[in-house]
């Protein structure tokens, strides 16, 4: 069991195997009372899936280990901010919160403006928190770019 104060750097501590495999370097853990429910990894390589983003499987595991679909009681850790998909996803399951340590200014769904975690039109909002972690984007950019990170 991880303890929940050590959850983000047991997710970036997560980065480097990910990267490793070939896979881009994404790591979310779901939350609920202090007690890490699921943990999961961006896996779209190794699965030849477009939706096995390391959020969307930690929701998908968290539903399945609690037995319920809403998880309006959670909080979603994510290395990176989620990509519209994912932040749909967190939508339909209802979830309290996410946590995330880098944004992802190109792709994210926040930084998008796409507003679907805080949309009057929408039946569920969910608090968003940007809590910085410069190993997480310092990773992913060395996924992408091996010979300049040395
Ligand atoms: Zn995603």
């Amino acid at each position: 069991m991880i303890a929940i104060d050590n959850i983000q750097q047991y997710l970036i501590n997560k980065l480097d195997s990910i990267s490793s495999i070939g896979e881009v370097p994404v790591a979310a853990a779901i939350e609920l009372n202090g007690r890490v429910v699921s943990t999961a990894w961006n896996s779209r390589e190794t699965s030849n899936s477009p939706i096995s983003h390391a959020e969307l499987l930690a929701i998908e595991d968290a539903t399945r280990i609690l037995g319920r679909w809403r998880l309006s009681d959670c909080i979603l850790h994510t290395t990176l901010e989620p990509c519209p998909m994912c932040m749909a996803a967190a939508q339909q399951a209802r979830l309290k919160k996410i946590i995330y340590f880098a944004k992802d200014v190109n792709r994210g769904a926040i930084s998008l403006k796409l507003n679907l975690h805080n949309n009057d039109n929408l039946n569920h909002k969910i608090e968003v928190e940007y809590s910085e972690n410069e190993l997480a984007s310092k990773k992913l950019k060395a996924f992408f770019h091996p010979r300049r990170s040395k």
